[in-house]
């Protein structure tokens, strides 16, 4: 059986293998299908494409969009874009534009609780163009403020502490329709981590919908098993397409690997069928 993973990050993000260590290690993983979707941006995916020339796995261009719904700060994932497309191209820079302001933000809050030099700490950890909570997470490890990177996660870098500062990100309708404007089909990333109601999942799903949204992520690393079963109704009764991807970011996470997650369940459609 063809094994797909339509959902990763390299350095080009806050993944911390390269895309051309990220290849090696899922065709060693046994992955046919690659989709590399980092956050907010597609600089990763030459490189990727090109590592990939000489092995038997395909890789699919992806980007996994930071979006914020009322309150919530939600992920969808492109699939088959065209990176060069001048809508999304656009759409992604002003989202790395926020998040460049977003990272000094961060700096001041954490400057503000005592922890100097962040910017330039958390900088090292990251490529140029995308700076995120993770590289921030990295440098308090470091510099000894935090043990872990979960840790600085419950300590820092979400609300209500020093270095959370709200998002605003790409309206659920702009990421829609730039991942279709450049010929991709839209995907809600890991639907059961949001942290929703029942009845405020279904109306996200509902709106992304209507907006021209194509499938919901029914299987994703570090999920429960009861969850896969809800998703898959949820794709069926939204009459969206089902998809498969592991969230890998880097080899530490040893729960999360390329390719090591369940298989969809019967009864979906799965997402590469309409490929
Ligand atoms: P950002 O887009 O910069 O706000 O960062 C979001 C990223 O932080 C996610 O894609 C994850 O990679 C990471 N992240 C979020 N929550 C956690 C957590 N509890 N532990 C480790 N990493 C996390
Ligand atoms: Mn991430
Ligand atoms: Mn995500
Ligand atoms: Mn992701």
């Amino acid at each position: 059986m063809t094994c797909y993973d339509l959902h990763c990050h390299s350095t080009a993000s806050d993944g911390s293998l390269s895309p051309e260590s990220l290849i090696a290690r899922a065709v060693e993983q046994g992955v046919d299908v690659l989709a590399l979707t980092d956050h907010d941006g597609t600089e990763g995916i030459a490189q990727a494409q090109q590592a990939a020339l000489n092995t038997p796995l395909s890789v699919i261009p992806g980007v996994e969009i930071s979006v914020t719904w009322g309150s919530n700060t939600v992920h969808i994932l492109g699939l088959n874009v065209d990176k060069n497309n001048v809508e999304l191209e656009q759409g992604l820079k002003e989202i790395r534009h926020y998040r460049q302001q977003r990272a000094e933000k961060i700096a001041e809050r954490l400057e503000k609780s005592g922890i100097s030099g962040a910017y330039e700490g958390a900088s090292q950890y990251a490529s140029p163009v995308m700076l995120g909570r993770v590289h921030f997470a990295k440098f308090l490890v470091e510099a000894g403020h935090a043990k872990s990177i979960n840790d600085v996660f419950k300590r820092f870098m979400v609300r209500n502490k020093p270095g959370y500062v709200s998002g605003e990100w790409a309206s659920l309708e702009q990421a829609v329709t730039w991942i279709n404007q450049a010929g991709g089909q839209a995907v809600i990333a890991h639907p059961a981590r949001y942290k929703m109601t029942a009845t405020k999942l279904k109306r996200l799903i509902a709106e992304f919908k209507t907006h021209g949204g194509a499938g919901i992520e029914v299987v994703s690393g570090r999920q429960h098993p009861e969850e896969i079963k809800t998703l898959a109704k949820l794709a069926n009764d939204f009459e969206l397409l089902a998809s498969r991807g592991s969230d890998f970011h880097s080899p530490d996470n040893t729960w999360v690997e390329l390719g090591r997650i369940p298989e969809l369940p019967k009864g979906v459609t799965p997402i590469w069928q309409t490929w």
